[in-house]
């Protein structure tokens, strides 16, 4: 049976002498219009200008917090231009979706003078070019399902209607609070304008495109968003050896693995959550939305209390011991630990065997308690060049029984091998993006424009199965849809295909169609029960 726990009872596994200084919060700081790149997603000089862009944004990292490394092409909109939407797109027919005067279009921090030249290398390059991008949207992209995901019901609500919606446009400017009854709507305005990507954020108590004719601000709020993670292996470069920066390999991509069943299965036992969605970010990581609609009314304080439950590893690289869990240990940090046990001796000694060299092994002996046994161990490594970390590891084991140590704390050597697993395996969350309740994230389904691969759902049934070297790119599957050819059969006839269900997207949108069925299925059983409360039925 999962016990299920409410955000307020929630105790931290981590020592309480590491929490951290909240120094702001999501109201206050909701400084309409005005953004920070929160951080720059690409930072190896191959990419492209689109690719400077943010991976995510929050509104509350405008002003007090400041992110620790904020990238060169950190942005505030303050420095920028406004720009009238008209002047962007002087021969666009108008359209009343874009009736508002007062749309935020900010220019990025892309110099005029150097306009966004793709380079004709691969895929890479023909998924920047616009028309295949416009293609995508108006052949592949799952829209219907995309509605329906968040607006829990086929009939347009303000679920869906009161939702920001943010485009990143190919020039690299930024539009805010956009809105759409339908996803017909939302559709229409996405091949219009063919931004390189789009963002959801939450859903507002009044419709965003609304906010500056509402007599008073503060009637303008956001009430509602999935409880959403963000794993990037960027932040696993200190213990990663096979690749660095936006790189990434099938090796490296396991702690990706490792990170989705450790989250996932606290987010179900410990929390009740049901209806928990991963999505490939399209170059380097994963996001989870959680959307069961009790996550989605939580308030930034309840997903401050969960983002803090769910956050072992702490400190920078430069810091000294990065795990300080409690003994004995919390049962969400011994459940990690028995997941994470098999990738560690697999996947980390063996695939990518940190503590190779001497320089690298000092780090290792840092995280050991006794100096007498760790004079042994530097004797031994020393003296055999290249020993693997596997062999490493089981020399901590062998010269701890063979006694060299007299006066060694058996236990406490135990609980420090036990932390330095969790150091090298324990998911590493960007935790800003769960914080808040008004950050938004990249779509599901939208392309990466730096790799063209479709940010697909990732089932975590299966998830040691994805492999994101071959999800699918937008090249390839706009190539799929021409060459297919239709059965022969004549009972195919009957149903006309859709484009999707000719390519390798057909798993990913019918993964993501059945998500969205279950969850829709839940809230109207909700609702049903509801309206029965309101009309006295369910009263004692
Ligand atoms: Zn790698």
């Amino acid at each position: 049976m999962p016990h299920s726990v409410t955000p307020e009872e929630v105790s931290t596994p981590v020592e309480a002498t590491t929490s951290q200084i909240e120094n702001n919060d999501g109201e206050t700081q909701m400084t309409e219009g005005t953004l920070t790149a929160a951080e720059s997603e690409e930072q190896n000089g191959d990419t492209q200008a689109t690719d400077s862009t943010n991976e995510d944004i929050t509104m509350g990292d405008v002003g007090a917090e400041q992110k620790e490394q904020p990238s060169e092409e950190s942005m505030t909109a303050e420095t920028k231009p406004e720009v009238k939407l008209e002047d962007l797109f002087a021969d666009m027919t108008s359209d009343d979706e874009f009736a508002d005067p007062a749309l935020d279009v900010k220019v990025s921090s892309s110099p005029p003078e150097a306009p966004f030249s793709p380079v004709h290398t691969g895929p890479i390059s023909r998924a920047s070019d616009s028309d295949v991008m416009r293609s995508f949207y108006q052949r592949l992209f799952p829209w219907r399902y995309l509605f329906q995901w968040l607006n829990h019901s086929p009939t347009p609500s303000t679920d869906f209607g009161h939702r920001e919606f943010a485009f990143t446009l190919q020039n690299d400017a930024y539009l805010r609070y956009q809105s759409f009854r339908t996803s017909d709507l939302l559709r229409k305005d996405v091949l219009r304008l063919n931004p390189s990507r789009f963002e959801i954020g939450p859903v507002y108590s009044t419709n965003p495109r609304d906010r500056k004719t509402l007599r008073k601000a503060s009637a303008f709020k956001p009430i509602a968003k999935e409880l959403c993670f963000d794993i990037d292996l960027t932040d696993y470069d200190d213990i990663r050896t096979c690749c660095d920066k936006a790189n990434i390999c099938n090796k490296c991509w396991q702690f990706i693995t490792m990170a989705i069943k450790v989250i996932d299965v606290a987010l179900r036992e410990d929390f009740g959550f049901k209806h928990i969605m991963w999505v490939y970010s399209g170059r380097r990581g994963a996001h989870a939305w959680v959307c069961d609609k009790k996550a989605r009314l939580m308030d930034d304080q309840k997903r401050r209390a969960i983002a803090g439950y769910l956050e072992v590893i702490k400190g920078g690289t430069q810091s000294g011991k990065r795990v300080n869990v409690k003994r004995p240990l919390h049962s969400h940090v011994a459940r990690s630990l028995d997941i994470l046990k098999p990738y560690f001796e697999d996947d980390v000694l063996q695939g990518q065997d940190p503590w190779e060299t001497d320089e690298k092994f000092a780090r290792l002996l840092e995280l050991l308690p006794d100096r007498t046994l760790n004079e042994a161990l530097k004797k031994k490594w020393s003296s055999a060049p290249g020993r693997s970390s596997t062999s490493k590891w089981a020399d901590i084991h062998t010269l701890a029984k063979s006694g060299v140590s007299k006066a060694l704390d058996t236990k406490g050597l135990r609980d420090a091998q036990q932390d330095i697993i969790l150091e090298y395996t324990y998911p590493r969350l960007d935790i800003e993006v769960s914080k808040h309740l008004n950050h938004l994230l990249k779509s599901p389904f939208v392309v990466h424009p730096g790799t063209g691969r479709v940010c697909v759902p990732i089932d975590t049934k299966h998830c040691e199965d994805f492999d994101p070297l071959t999800a699918p790119t937008i090249t390839d599957l706009l190539r799929e849809i021409d060459e297919w050819e239709a059965p022969e059969e004549a009972e195919s006839e009957d149903k006309k295909l859709q484009d999707w269900e000719k390519t390798s997207l057909k798993p990913y949108v019918e993964y993501f169609r059945s998500f969205v069925l279950a969850l829709m299925r839940d809230e109207k059983d909700v609702k049903v029960k509801r309206e029965r409360e309101e009309n006295g039925e369910m009263e004692f």
